[in-house]
């Protein structure tokens, strides 16, 4: 699927919790969007034609609008033009872009995705597609590491894919949780570190930098294979 320009319009927006949104918009010219799940686009930010990259969280089998979940905590120009954003508003756009989409099925024993704040924003594309539009047999299981309880959001949503499909699993790790938090606590490494990580696994990482580099480094000494280590910074 090739770039290409288009305008959008705000059609939605859906506000979790201090820290995250996710905005909802609807194609306009050309009316349809094709794209891969794990694929971003970049918005015109502003009027000097600075942009800014957002990975598509929605299923693409949607082709008239486009899902985006966006962190407003670092408050640079990208965040702060789409909270400025009012319905109707049109959005510049350049997309779909980006080669961080599921790889060839080569009979991996698990498919593993390991996300941080925003980065799980891909994975409930590609999530989202394997379960309900490819029908995926092979385990699915998701890891997503936020700071506080007040962070979380879509755990419902994970919960209820976790009961639909026997194959699907979901672990939130809170790194700042309270006392009463009953599931994995820590960075995400530490909760890794205490399941099992098989090494021919299909492992997609996303998130910050650092992350990638603990999780990437700690996949390697459990003997899986750097090809099969895919991954998105998102700064
Ligand atoms: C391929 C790709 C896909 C991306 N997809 C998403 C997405 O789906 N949702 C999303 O919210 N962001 C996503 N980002 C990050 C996004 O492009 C911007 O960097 C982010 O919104 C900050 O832009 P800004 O102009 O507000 O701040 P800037 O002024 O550009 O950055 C301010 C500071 O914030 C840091 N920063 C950037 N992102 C974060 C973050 N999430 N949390 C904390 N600090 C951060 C930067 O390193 C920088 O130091 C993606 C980035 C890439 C490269």
């Amino acid at each position: 699927m090739k770039p290409q320009r288009f305008i959008a319009k705000l059609a939605d927006k859906e506000f979790f919790n201090e820290k995250f949104s996710k905005y909802v918009f609807e194609m306009e010219e050309p009316h349809r969007i094709d794209f891969e799940s794990g694929q971003y686009v970049s918005i015109t930010v502003d009027e000097t034609g600075d942009r800014r990259s957002y990975s598509v969280c929605s299923n693409p089998d949607t082709h008239h609008s486009f899902e985006l979940l966006i962190d407003h905590s670092p408050q640079g120009k990208g965040t702060t033009f789409l909270q400025n954003l009012k319905f109707g508003d049109e959005i510049d756009v350049m997309g779909p872009l980006g080669r961080f989409v599921l790889a060839p099925d080569k009979g991996e024993d698990e498919i593993v995705f390991i996300a941080t704040g925003s980065g799980i924003a891909p994975f409930r594309s590609m999530i989202l597609y394997l379960l309900q539009d490819l029908g995926e047999k092979r385990p699915v299981t998701l890891y997503w590491g936020l700071r506080h309880e007040e962070n979380l959001f879509w755990q419902n949503d994970f919960q209820d894919l976790v009961d639909e499909y026997e194959n699907f699993k979901f672990h939130p790790v809170l790194s700042r949780g309270s006392e009463e938090w009953p599931l994995c606590k820590g960075r995400v490494t530490d909760c890794l570190a205490v399941h099992d990580l098989p090494a021919k696994g299909c492992y997609y990482l996303c998130g910050n930098a650092k992350m990638i580099e603990d999780v990437n480094t700690l996949l390697l000494s459990k003997g899986v294979v750097a090809e099969d280590v895919h991954f998105e910074k998102f700064y």
